[in-house]
């Protein structure tokens, strides 16, 4: 089967391989999504690496499933107390070799009601670290949603749902219209909360966070950032971290999915890869799923 392989410099390569074997159930890729983590892994990891893991896919019995490409223990201390995605067990991929491939062997298979749309399936990923993440929202109050890219998208409508009066921040001017289009104000307010989905306004989130305020980090930062802890002393913030998602928030991911406006798509082959990431890095395409 055809998969997209790191090299020895971690930079992909379309090759063909032996299907995966192993335990799991044998997932025929429709289409994988490009997760910012996905890019973020370019040029590091290890060679032989797939990556890929916001799957739709067909299992045997002609299902659609997504999968779940790890999981944490759920017993542990670290599981009781939320952070499940530091859980030891959930270092392990529950699929192999990636997305990225025409198949895949996964142990976590989660069948797709015929609500979710086709293909819509890539967003259950993303949408479930959205809904884990927004537990760290205290309730009530205005939530700025600083980059208002496709994570901020399912962030504003997701925020909304909630219950936040919401607020989008973005250097783009059509990223803010998108922002609008759903509801989202743009005005310079202070807000109650604040989530980083890209780390270009954390200065302006700080700044604007009311005393007592929590800054949600739920991006990795492409460069290290400064960070006033004046803003955060003074003004008593709480900082909190999110990344990935849990058993949960997937099957509610599942749940809510049709009901969301969903961020437009681009949808190349794998032939195109590298013509996807270039799209997804250079900010003119908002998402990028790659279809074998
Ligand atoms: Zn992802
Ligand atoms: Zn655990």
């Amino acid at each position: 089967m055809r998969a997209v392989v790191l090299d020895v410099d971690g930079l992909p390569e379309l090759v063909e391989q032996p299907d995966p074997s192993g335990p799991g159930e044998l997932v025929r890729v429709l289409a994988c999504g490009l997760c910012g983590s996905d890019v973020e892994k370019l040029g590091r990891a290890p060679v032989g690496t797939v990556l890929g893991h916001e799957v739709e896919g067909v299992i045997e019995s002609e299902a659609r499933v997504t999968v779940m490409h790890r999981v944490p223990c759920g017993a542990c201390e670290r599981c009781r107390a939320g952070h499940e995605s530091t859980c030891d067990a959930f270092g392990e991929l529950q699929l192999r070799p990636g997305g990225f491939a025409e198949r895949l062997r996964a142990t976590q298979c989660l069948p797709l009601p015929d609500s979710v749309g086709e293909l819509d399936g890539v967003w259950v990923e993303p949408l479930a670290c959205v809904l884990r993440a927004a537990e760290q929202i205290p309730a009530g109050g205005r939530v700025l949603v600083v980059g208002c890219g496709a994570i901020g998208r399912l962030w504003i409508q997701v925020l909304a749902l909630r219950g936040h009066e919401v607020v989008a921040a973005d250097l783009s001017d059509e990223r803010l219209a998108g922002a609008r289009a759903l509801g989202a104000a743009a005005d310079p307010a202070p807000v109650s909360a604040a989530v980083v989905t890209a780390h270009g306004g954390l200065g302006e989130a700080l700044q604007r966070l009311e005393p007592g305020g929590t800054l949600l980090v739920f991006a990795a930062p492409d460069a290290p950032v400064p960070v006033s802890l004046d803003a955060i002393y003074r003004k008593e913030l709480a900082v909190v971290g999110s990344r990935s998602a849990a058993p949960i928030y997937f099957h509610a991911a599942v749940e809510l999915l049709p009901s969301l406006v969903l961020p437009p798509v681009v949808t190349l082959p794998l032939e195109r890869f590298a013509e996807g990431v270039e799209l997804y890095r250079s900010g003119k395409a908002l998402k990028v799923a790659f279809t074998p």
